[in-house]
């Protein structure tokens, strides 16, 4: 995610000492983290006395102790489901101080989902605060690595998108949309690293098209002043520059003439792009002239030709992008920054320019008090077909503080945030790679259960099979079964896409019509969570496809991981593949092909508010 601007400042500091500014951020960071135990103990100790009158603490008997000792003996480990009903108590209008004894002051929708609907993480207005420290800590870091950043732009593809109102009147939408259109990012005030190429009317505007073009339209015109480019998620980024490769003609036709595409109808993103746009045909004639050529390798070093590194989360499920982006920036550096979630923003990346595969986060001990749950895998077990399972006595006290976990184990991260989460388990599994003074530093492994996800998407395997079993209903008809399935996430595509292999064992004599399997696409669409569908529609995923499987081929994919060691007893097919030998043996098998041929329906905010936009 890109930085955000600072703390308020006082005018007299307008006149910037980048260097100054940029040591005292450096020496914060060493000052938390050398003093992590000591800061999460009084951030506990904070929340917890603040909070003490609020029903939920209450309810579990904490009566006003603020020490760590009585917090773990007392309060449970929780996920979603557990506060769920008081969550719907607030959204309900619920104002008494239920988790947290400031108000709530909004939801943020989370890309995690329960029951098919986004979580709905309470928040309060302070926490911008904390989510702008966040954000302060990143430029400085790296410009430990990448010196001149200061002298530049950066070019960042940045969204908002649709809001709700729950039932009681609170607005419920992304944090990223809370962030930017809050006074944090709308009025921040100068500063060279938060100087973007697109207007902030550009971010908000929640037109995806309008948005897109005009922030691409505003990056092309200010190439040479780009220093980095960047989106939260690779996939963001990819997106970008698949718009570009489709819109360049008429992109480049507004750079000559210096007149803007009448599809941007919003006036105050017309007004801002015109204070930019100005007729430039030699500029209109290089941009033509690089989109033209075959390859697009290296696209993004031949347009904005002063790029030091990309700016995009390639950690988890977004690895997947990183041949792509390789491929589009002839290597430039992939730097992932921070880890962050609705719930609450966690940490930032201390050495930005290492490998994405050796990325690690530092966890800032002052954004809430963090607890760890030692995990265990065995077989990829984390991602076996399981709901969470809620923790026993014994295993409640087996959580480690932060300072006290152990390089190389694996943990669940669990939180208890100044917003009204206590022991949350947030459903990250992280790996300890090493400390910055007495801070850990994690890898980021994966988020427990999911098995499908393209862009912010999480698909687990229970909301799969039920899809399927929805969708298999269709085959009825023609006495026809499925004996195997599995799927994949396919991002050669742009957008990427999910697939399904099926295997079927057809018994009627009548041939299944490729119509059948387009509504069996469109069934698995229809029940997937909202979140899946909501990024079909705004086109961030391409239509679910089927492919038939000849028959045997299960019993092949069998044999092939055998073959490589898997037990014979203990062998159960994958529900989703990723290995790409496995990959290939599914493709080379494959009778036919089939895509969901409309998108699934999709609308804001849970299923029984009104809609705001
Ligand atoms: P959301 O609650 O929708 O904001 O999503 C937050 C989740 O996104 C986290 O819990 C992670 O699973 C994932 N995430 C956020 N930042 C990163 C990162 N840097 N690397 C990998 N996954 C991330």
């Amino acid at each position: 995610m890109p930085e955000a601007p600072k703390q308020p400042q006082k005018p007299t500091e307008y006149e910037y000492d980048v260097a100054e500014k940029n040591k005292k951020t450096l020496h914060f960071i060493e000052d938390v983290t050398a003093n992590a135990d000591q800061v999460q103990k009084r951030v506990l100790a904070e929340i917890l006395s603040r909070n003490a009158h609020v029903e939920y603490l209450k309810r579990n008997g904490l009566n006003g102790h603020t020490d760590r000792e009585t917090f773990k003996k007392i309060m449970p480990v929780i996920t979603y489901e557990d506060i769920q009903p008081d969550i719907t108590r607030i959204a309900n209008c619920d104002k008494s101080p239920i988790l947290c004894s400031q108000p709530i002051s909004e939801f943020l929708t989370s890309s995690g989902t329960s029951g098919g609907e986004r979580k709905l993480m309470p928040t309060i207005e302070e926490e911008l605060g904390r989510r702008s420290l966040l954000y302060s800590l990143l430029m400085p870091v790296m410009s430990q690595f990448v010196p001149g950043l200061d002298k530049g732009k950066g070019m960042y593809f940045l969204f908002i998108k649709s809001e709700a109102k729950t039932p009681g009147g609170l607005v419920a939408r992304p944090v990223l949309t809370s962030y930017y259109k809050s006074n944090h990012f709308k009025n921040r005030p100068y500063d060279p690293y938060t100087n973007y190429t697109s207007p902030n009317e550009t971010i908000l505007c929640l037109d995806s098209y309008q948005s897109m073009y005009s922030q691409m339209l505003c990056g092309l015109c200010q190439n040479k002043e780009v220093l980095r480019v960047g989106a939260v998620f690779a996939s963001g980024f990819i997106r970008a520059i698949r718009f570009l490769e489709k819109h360049s003609t008429l992109l480049c036709k507004d750079i000559r003439t210096g007149t803007l595409n009448p599809k941007i109808t919003d006036p105050s993103v017309r007004e801002a792009v015109m204070k930019i746009l100005k007729p430039d045909p030699k500029l209109a004639d290089f941009i033509e002239a690089e989109c033209s050529r075959e390859s697009w390798q290296g696209i993004i070093t031949r347009l904005w030709p002063n790029t030091k590194y990309v700016d995009v989360i390639v950690t988890g499920t977004m690895s997947q992008y990183i041949p792509t982006l390789d491929y589009y920036s002839n290597g430039l550096p992939l730097v992932c920054t921070m880890y962050a979630s609705s719930e609450c923003y966690f940490g930032v990346n201390l050495n930005p320019l290492c490998k994405p595969s050796e990325v690690s986060y530092t966890l800032i001990p002052n954004m809430a008090y963090f607890e760890f749950l030692p995990v265990q895998r065995n077989n990829g077990g984390i991602n076996s077909i399981s709901m969470p399972k809620s923790l026993n006595e014994k295993e409640q006290q087996e959580l480690v503080d932060l300072v006290d976990v152990k390089v190389g184990q694996e943990y669940e991260l669990v939180v208890t945030t100044y917003a009204g989460l206590y022991r949350y388990r947030v459903g990250d599994v992280l790996r300890v790679a090493g400390f910055k003074n007495n801070a850990p530093k994690f890898n980021f492994i994966c988020r427990k259960n999911v098995v499908l996800s393209i862009d912010s998407d999480k698909t687990d395997e229970v909301e799969l099979q039920n899809a399927v079993k929805n969708a298999v209903t269709h085959l009825m008809p023609f006495d026809a079964h499925l004996t195997e399935y599995t799927s994949y996430a396919d991002t050669t595509t742009i957008p990427g896409h999910y697939v399904l292999f099926w295997e079927l064992n057809v018994n009627g004599s009548t041939p299944i019509p490729p119509s059948v399997f387009e509504d069996c696409c469109l069934t698995i669409e229809e029940s997937l969570n909202t979140v899946y569908r909501q990024n079909r529609v705004c086109e961030s995923i391409g239509p679910l496809e089927i492919k038939i499987v000849e028959a045997g081929t299960f019993d092949k994919l069998m044999d092939y991981a055998i073959s490589l060691g898997a037990s014979i007893n203990q062998y159960k097919t994958p529900r989703c593949v990723k290995f790409a030998p496995i990959v290939e043996l599914l493709n080379s098998r494959v009778v036919s092909s089939n895509f969901s041929p409309k998108c699934p329906k999709w609308t804001a905010g849970h299923k029984q508010w009104n809609n705001m936009n």
